[in-house]
């Protein structure tokens, strides 16, 4: 029966497929017994799921080609091999035949005890190793329930699950599946910048999917509007066809924008770079005219894979970046884990308190120096092949930046008594993310060659809200008076002493807000390319003249209520 659930958009895009229902890792289950009668049938039943796992896990691991298959490949190795783990099997196995538990609740009493072990280790790369136990648990009861695992089959499904992790939405796409709906999430986690950038519909935050969508169940989900109707009729089917009809014809006409300028009504140019994560990213930024990369996420080398990329494999993959844009500058930002970008390595902490306030991005390099000394060769070595910048993350003061230019000044003057190339000079910059940094500024503006506001930080510190908790819902917002403030006087800092600010958070992506980030004095955005002829499109409509004399009135908007009229009275439509 038709039933509409509403979630929250984060990424755009429509989909129409079949429900693959993934059941949360944490697995919830009652405690169920059977009878010494039922054991050998509940054993068998058992047993097919584990040969099931086994082998869509084998054909996943044939389908897999090219660039992912290196690094997908190397989970799906280390999942097959903890499925054959005697420990892992037998235990279960015995909990059903001496315990007289249901199979379901064998899988969940083992689990919980791998995972005290687990939690008992020193070591964090250890101790994270319980995430792949949970997501072979989770295949396996998948697989007790549906007769098939998790990983079969997938192609034009869309995932119906608890949470996704980053690493997963690629693997995800590989496999084919055309949107993914999640019960909670945040549109400002990594993965649902990851999923526009793949350009993957998103819909996160519907809290009912998992109770209401059951396997195979059709759904046609909005990741414009966040809607997910469940056995879509007649009328939603023809206005899915007409989103995608309309999606089609915007593409159409913003792709005849490739080659013009972001250049406003009255002729200013506004400096469009573009984010990247991957190849992809770069070969797509150039594609569209980017003026170069405003922010090359590296953390995206150390996510998905157990072993720390060495100099060489990161030096591979900075240098074809730079390659890849052709003579245009790639801003390259050192490592940038923790919080919610913890890693597979094990590098980041696990079990902080307080992991946003924690040993996360310029901190933790600084905690491990040989991370960044290698880091910085591999960029510093890239830079021999065209123009490269240093960002660094999470900057709170001028002794972080020193750290890092006297290691970078170090690091270069190594390379060329070693006879390497390098660029003359690698010019490094502060991601102003961290309100102290903000509004510090002044005292180690100097320090800095250019400036890059990273406002998805910058917002949930000045608030103190957490940009991944689904339950702010509109606390977290850039639209707040503070915020705003911040900006017009880091735009104000950097201008005065000569230095470019770019704003690279995710609000720079939102064709809606140009006007606004105009009107405080911007002049370079950087953004994902999914978005770049969107927004070079709603800079080409902008007045900036117009627009600096409408200042005043945005900084006087004392609530977020005022600041969305303002933004909405300069909406295309409107103005
Ligand atoms: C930001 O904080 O705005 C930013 C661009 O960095 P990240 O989203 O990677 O933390
Ligand atoms: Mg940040």
């Amino acid at each position: 029966m038709r039933q509409v659930l509403s979630g929250i958009a984060a990424a755009r895009g429509s989909a129409l497929g079949r429900a693959r229902v993934r059941l949360p890792h944490a697995l919830d289950i009652d405690e169920a017994r059977i009878t010494a009668a039922e054991v050998d049938a509940e054993r068998a039943r058992f047993h097919a799921a584990v040969d099931s796992v086994r082998a869509e896990m084998r054909q996943l691991r044939e389908r897999l080609h090219g660039a992912l298959a290196h690094e997908i490949g190397e989970f799906l190795d280390l999942h097959a091999l903890l499925l054959d783990d005697p420990e892992l099997l037998s235990g279960i196995d015995e909990l059903i035949r001496t315990g007289l538990y249901s199979a379901d609740y064998a899988l969940r009493l083992q689990r919980d005890r791998i995972a005290a072990v687990f939690e008992g280790m020193d070591d964090a790369y250890l101790r994270s190793r319980i995430d792949d136990i949970d997501q072979v648990i989770g295949r396996l009861h998948a697989a007790l329930h549906s007769g098939r695992a998790e990983l079969q089959g997938v192609s034009g499904e869309i995932l119906v699950t608890d949470n996704v992790a980053p690493a997963e939405l690629a693997q995800l796409q590989a496999q084919g599946v055309v949107g993914v709906v999640t019960a909670g999430g945040s549109p400002l986690s990594h993965s649902a910048i990851l999923a526009r950038s793949l350009h993957l519909p998103l819909v996160v935050g519907a809290a009912q999917a998992l109770q209401k969508v059951n396997d195979g169940d059709v759904l046609a989900i909005d990741g414009s509007s966040g809607l997910v109707v469940l056995e879509p009729d007649a009328a939603d089917l023809r206005a899915h066809h007409r989103r995608m009809a309309e999606a089609r014809r915007e593409r159409r006409q913003l792709n005849r924008l490739r080659r013009e300028p972001a250049r406003t009504l009255d002729g200013i140019d506004i400096k469009l770079w573009a984010n990247a994560e991957s190849r992809d990213d770069v070969t797509e930024a150039h594609a569209l005219g980017a003026a170069g990369v405003g922010l090359y996420r590296t953390e995206f080398l150390f996510l998905g894979s157990s072993v720390l990329p060495d100099e060489e494999a990161q030096f591979r993959a900075y240098r074809d970046a730079v390659l890849a844009m052709t003579g245009r500058t790639v801003t390259i930002r050192t490592l940038d884990l923790g919080a919610d970008k913890a890693d597979k390595t094990g590098l980041a902490l696990r079990d902080e308190p307080n992991p946003a306030l924690g040993l996360r991005g310029v901190r933790l390099s600084l905690a491990r120096q040989e991370l960044l000394r290698t880091q910085l060769r591999a960029i510093a070595r890239a830079s021999g092949y065209g123009p490269v910048r240093v960002l660094v993350p999470m900057v709170s003061g001028g002794e972080e930046l020193r750290a890092v230019r006297r290691m970078l000044d170090e690091v270069l003057h190594e390379l060329r008594a070693q006879g390497l190339e390098t660029a003359p000079q690698v010019p490094l910059g502060a991601m102003i993310e961290v309100p102290a940094a903000a509004l510090a500024l002044g005292s180690f503006v100097a320090q800095c060659d250019f400036l890059s506001i990273g406002t998805n930080d910058l917002v949930q510190y000045l608030l103190a809200a957490d940009r991944t908790h689904e339950a702010l819902g509109e606390l977290y917002t850039p639209l707040h008076p503070a915020v705003l403030r911040v900006l017009r006087d880091v735009v104000r800092t950097g201008q005065r002493r000569g230095r470019p600010v770019t704003v690279c958070g995710e609000m720079a992506a939102d064709p809606r807000l140009v006007p606004l980030l105009l009107a405080l004095g911007l002049t370079e955005l950087s953004l994902h390319p999914a978005t770049l002829l969107e927004v070079r499109q709603a800079i080409r409509q902008c007045d900036l003249g117009r627009l600096r004399a409408a200042a005043p009135a945005l900084l006087r908007a004392r609530q977020r209520a005022a600041i969305e009229d303002w933004v909405a009275a300069w909406l295309p439509e409107a103005s």
